[in-house]
């Protein structure tokens, strides 16, 4: 008989989380989908429920689960600012116990384990652009330091299981990722922007906007996180996942006027503490790990990326 993949994927129903997991079914895997809804919604995977293949969960990663899987996608733990800063005590905890509870799974069950770290590992960078090998330039005790340090320290939970333990890792720094699903009050910029062009409110930039950020489209995205699991043994990570088009928030935010077709008006507020200003990976190593370069430019994936939210605040009213 034909032997069926079990795939658990930890923050499913999050905005990441909900299209790798309807990528892999369509992979004919099975997928277990834990979620503690902090930030996912059930409607992100609510067309997938009707799968026979597909299970949902309501679990919170900082404590123990058993199941038996074959591979594991660690996602679980709030991306924007705005929600990892409401409970940062409860980001650690997720990054940390998180990474602990599902090393421990996968140790047990001889899994498999990919984790969603982040670009963040690299703070308010040196190195432009940055490559796996920077330290990075992380304020440890700053407002944003819950996530950042978190997911460094879940890095150091990864690499330590597989030196001790012959976990088989893969690390994944991801970098800032965009595209439907994404929650309209997230915080996060792609988001805002968009919101706020499509209900002619002033555009908020942070700072004098001069800040550089690189947006990769969802699907790029998925496409590596899933070839990165399914690389040769030795490629652990961690591997930058990002599109190289380096964009200013100003720039980004012209964009999105001019593809809405908003009469928008910008505006600018504080800088947020910790800013970093700016981010760009460097991706030869995923070129030549896993041949994988991202395919959609950033104006090709705003355009699904608004008409999505058009829909949402036609939805609201
Ligand atoms: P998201 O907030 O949409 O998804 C995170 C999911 O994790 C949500 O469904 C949330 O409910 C769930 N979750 C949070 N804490 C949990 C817990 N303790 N137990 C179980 N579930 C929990 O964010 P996203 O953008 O889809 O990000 C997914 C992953 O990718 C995160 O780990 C994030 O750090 C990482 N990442 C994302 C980006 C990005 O730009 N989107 C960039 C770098 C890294
Ligand atoms: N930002 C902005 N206006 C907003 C939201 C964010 O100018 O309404 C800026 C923010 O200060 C940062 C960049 O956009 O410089 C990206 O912010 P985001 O929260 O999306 O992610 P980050 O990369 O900072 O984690």
């Amino acid at each position: 008989m034909h032997y069926v993949p079990r795939i658990l994927v930890t923050g499913g129903a999050g905005f990441i989380g909900s299209f790798l997991c309807e990528r892999l079914l369509d992979t004919g895997a099975e997928v277990l989908c834990v979620d503690n809804f902090f930030t996912g919604r059930r409607s992100n995977v609510a067309h997938l429920l009707e799968n026979p293949r597909f299970e949902i969960m309501r679990h919170d990663i900082t404590f123990p689960l058993f199941v038996e899987v074959d591979q594991i996608y660690n996602l679980a733990c709030p991306a924007s600012p705005i929600h990892y800063q409401h409970d940062p005590v409860q980001t650690t905890k997720t990054s940390v116990h998180g990474a602990i509870n599902m090393l421990g799974l996968a140790k047990r069950v001889k899994a498999r384990i990919l984790q969603a770290s982040t670009s963040e590992v690299y703070g308010d960078p040196d190195v432009h652009p940055q490559r796996e090998d920077y330290w990075g330039n992380v304020n440890p005790i700053g407002i944003r330091s819950c996530y950042d340090e978190g997911k460094r320290c879940a890095e150091t939970l990864f690499f330590d299981y597989y030196r001790q333990h012959k976990v088989q890792i893969k690390v994944a720094r991801i970098f800032n990722t965009y595209g439907p699903r994404m929650h309209p009050n997230d915080g996060r910029v792609v988001s805002n922007f968009i919101v706020q062009a499509l209900q002619g409110r002033d555009i908020t930039i942070y700072g004098d906007g001069r800040q550089t950020r690189s947006f990769c489209f969802v699907s790029d995205l998925v496409d590596g996180l899933m070839r990165l699991m399914n690389s040769d043994d030795a490629i652990t990570g961690p591997i930058n996942l990002g599109n190289p088009g380096e964009f200013t928030m100003l720039e980004l935010a012209e964009k999105v006027i001019e593809l809405t077709g908003s009469t928008s008006k910008i505006t600018h507020k504080p800088l947020p503490q910790d800013d970093p200003r700016k981010r760009r990976p460097d991706i030869t190593r995923a070129n030549e790990q896993l041949q994988w370069r991202p395919k959609v430019t950033l104006e090709d994936g705003l355009r699904p990326t608004i008409e999505y939210f058009r829909e949402e605040i036609r939805n609201l009213v």
